[in-house]
């Protein structure tokens, strides 16, 4: 569908960038335009799905459930989550304050409120298996729901957006949500990926632009939202995310439900340019990376290919050679049985065949994947990696 600016709604945008995801059976979409609102300056993904595909998205397709490790997270997302904490922390002074995190997945960020004495707390998430896991894991409550279906009488004193919003289609419906379920003057607080620093943070070429990011915030696109609803800022601060191995730039905002609306649009020139020289450098880097594979891939018959993420779904459309695939492998098991351009998705335990080198396609989870195949799976199957 075609997208106004979620922010403020005007109809006239420019083109940046066509990202290509070439399957439409697991990845929802086979592309979207990435492009820059002429009002606001706010960059975003056009000609996408509905709110509701995406929400019906992550409820069968979520890969944040962790399921293979029983939902339990490694160490980095402890690390992160920890830090959020250690920023709430300071104000938000009682111990009996009503905090829901939106977009829970497992329960790991509310769990450490749990462990720095925080009681009242209740986690939503669209998938089921998350929300099991939120409470065997750490007794927290928790529900299946998401922003726009979750309903109740309750009123919080902090409402945790992590991850959230540059997922979102709909800003409009989901904004006002949270300023109904906060008590007046509630705090809520968003993490998003800082867009205007995306071009110094590059590890594999567009990675920013993947299946789930639709929206592409900065500093002054994030205030351009909040001063929209009536949030007052009162903490801005640049940040990393460092989950496994890979560094992202992001922002985290501490802001209070006002009533007091002087919303006036505050143009970002910076952003677009931030995102061109991204862009542009990502396009440069996609041309190495290509040939690297190329030169890898040259003597090989037949490989297996782990991984059917957006790294593999942009390979299809260039570099990698289909009549070389035997077939792919994922630990997600939403993916397993389903198929990608015709050919099947395995289960890891399902590799038998030796002597088919398997190509690692991710970035982030390169070593832990190789660990995977040699030290738990116990295969002797070559490993190709790109990194
Ligand atoms: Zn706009």
């Amino acid at each position: 569908m075609n997208r106004f600016c979620p922010i403020c709604a005007c109809q006239r945008n420019t083109y940046l960038y066509k990202q290509n995801f070439n399957n439409k059976d697991i990845s929802l979409m086979e592309s979207y335009d990435v492009v820059v609102c002429s009002n606001c300056g706010f960059v975003y993904a056009d000609n996408i799905p509905s709110q509701d595909d995406f929400n019906n998205y992550y409820t069968v397709m979520s890969k944040y459930e962790f399921d293979y490790k029983n939902g339990v997270v490694s160490n980095s997302y402890i690390e992160h989550f920890t830090k959020i904490v250690n920023f709430l922390i300071p104000h938000i002074t009682d111990f009996n304050a009503k905090i829901l995190d939106i977009g829970c997945s497992t329960g790991a960020l509310l769990s450490i409120f749990k462990l720095n004495g925080y009681s009242n707390l209740l986690g939503i998430d669209p998938s089921p298996s998350c929300v099991r896991a939120t409470k065997e894991l750490y007794n927290i409550e928790a529900s299946v729901n998401n922003i726009f279906n979750f309903n109740t009488n309750e009123k919080f004193d902090l409402i945790i957006l992590s991850a959230v919003l540059e997922h979102l289609v709909d800003f409009n419906n989901s904004m006002q949500k949270i300023r109904s379920l906060l008590k007046d003057r509630g705090l809520l607080f968003i993490e998003v990926p800082d867009a205007e620093r995306f071009v110094l943070y590059i590890s594999m070429p567009f990675q920013q632009f993947s299946i789930e990011h639709i929206n592409y915030f900065s500093q002054n696109s994030i205030r351009n939202l909040l001063s929209k609803f009536s949030f007052e800022i009162i903490e801005l601060q640049k940040n990393e995310n460092r989950i496994n191995q890979s560094i992202d730039p992001d922002i985290f905002i501490l802001s209070r439900k006002s009533n007091e609306n002087n919303f006036i649009i505050k143009r970002d020139d910076i952003c677009e340019l931030k995102i061109r020289n991204y862009i542009s450098q990502c396009a440069e880097l996609d041309l190495k990376i290509k040939k690297v594979i190329q030169e890898k891939l040259s003597n090989k018959n037949k490989i297996i290919v782990w991984g059917v993420g957006t790294h593999t779904q942009r390979m299809l459309g260039s570099i990698l050679d289909l009549s070389k695939i035997l077939f792919f492998v994922d630990s997600n098991i939403r993916y397993i049985g389903k198929k990608l351009k015709g050919i099947e998705i395995k289960s890891p335990s399902d590799i038998k065949e030796e002597g088919i080198p398997i190509l690692i396609s991710t970035y982030s989870y390169q070593e832990e994947i190789a660990y995977q195949i040699k030290e738990i799976l116990k295969l002797n199957n070559e490993i190709i990696t790109i990194y």
